[in-house]
């Protein structure tokens, strides 16, 4: 755990997954990305879910950025990503580190809508296959516009990443607030907004500060530590050259700023502080949150 300004930040391994080690890493061969990941037979490399956790130190904001990939998995869903997915982990964290619970939630941070990064929002309210209710009924959604106008129609390539039974009953159920623009304008001091475009439109990343340490939640513009580097940007994305532009304005606040990057999908660990040696970014040491 780490305390930035007024809140305690925590990440919490929710679970683990496995996607093609190739498509997680677009056009760099195998042999460079291969020795620093744990391939299996089906070249599927070894991921993990990763939430966010910001409470304040009056307990007013319990935040949670990202809910994984949730529950709601058939079994041969789950074994096509190998999908373990521990549904009380967030709750168990909330408890033993703030003595808080899982209804106490206040906020939740929604970078995106893809499957493993918030099919943790609902979980099954009866059957499975049936219908659904809010995980965390308490709480204020907080979503860029553009992203949740390209959820109701994505594109070819990226629909298979939006499963509906994540999101169909959110805005009939939940408190829901959207950020909008270039720069959107965060709730609370001590929190501003990056929104991304090249993974997905409107990708909406935190950036915890106060003056001096600052950390963002990186989303998927560098799900790993491994994806440091500007070029090794995944082929999910829809607009790979923006990621890469991207991801050097945010190398540009690790150097010149000390910004400090939470990853959500490294099993390895949950954030690092960068440095870098002829110009390339790497992990000068992990960030114990
Ligand atoms: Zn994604």
């Amino acid at each position: 755990m780490i305390e930035i300004g007024e809140f305690q930040i925590l990440s919490i391994e929710t679970g683990t997954f496995r996607l093609d080690g190739g498509a997680m890493f677009g056009v760099v061969p195998k042999t460079l990305w291969a020795p620093h990941e744990d391939v299996d037979e089906q070249n599927r490399i070894l991921l993990a879910t990763r939430t966010l956790v910001a409470v304040s130190r009056d307990r007013k904001h319990v935040i949670l950025v990202d809910t994984g990939t949730g529950t709601k998995w058939s079994g041969k869903e789950a074994s096509r990503f190998a999908v373990a997915y521990d549904g009380e982990a967030i709750g168990r964290a909330l408890s033993s580190h703030f003595g808080l619970t899982a209804d106490d939630v206040t906020d939740i941070i929604v970078t995106h809508l893809h499957f493993d990064h918030n099919g943790g929002l609902t979980v099954w309210s009866g059957e499975p296959g049936g219908d659904t209710c809010l995980r965390f009924p308490g709480a204020r959604l907080w979503l860029h516009r553009r992203q949740w106008d390209h959820v109701q129609l994505p594109s070819e390539k990226d629909r298979a990443s939006f499963l509906k039974r994540d999101y169909d009953i959110l805005e009939a159920c939940a408190e829901m607030s959207f950020v909008d623009g270039a720069e959107p304008v965060a709730p609370w001091p001590g929190l501003r907004f990056f929104a991304s475009d090249g993974h997905t439109p409107g990708q909406l990343l935190p950036i915890f500060s106060d003056g001096e340490r600052s950390l963002m939640f990186t989303g998927d513009v560098f799900p790993t530590s491994s994806h440091l580097r500007p070029a090794w940007v995944m082929a999910y994305d829809l607009e790979p050259l923006k990621t890469i532009a991207e991801k050097k304005h945010i190398l540009g606040w690790c150097r010149g700023n000390g910004l400090t990057l939470a990853f959500p999908h490294d099993h390895r660990l949950g954030g690092a502080v960068i440095d870098f040696a002829n110009g390339k970014p790497f992990v000068a040491h992990p960030l114990d949150i």
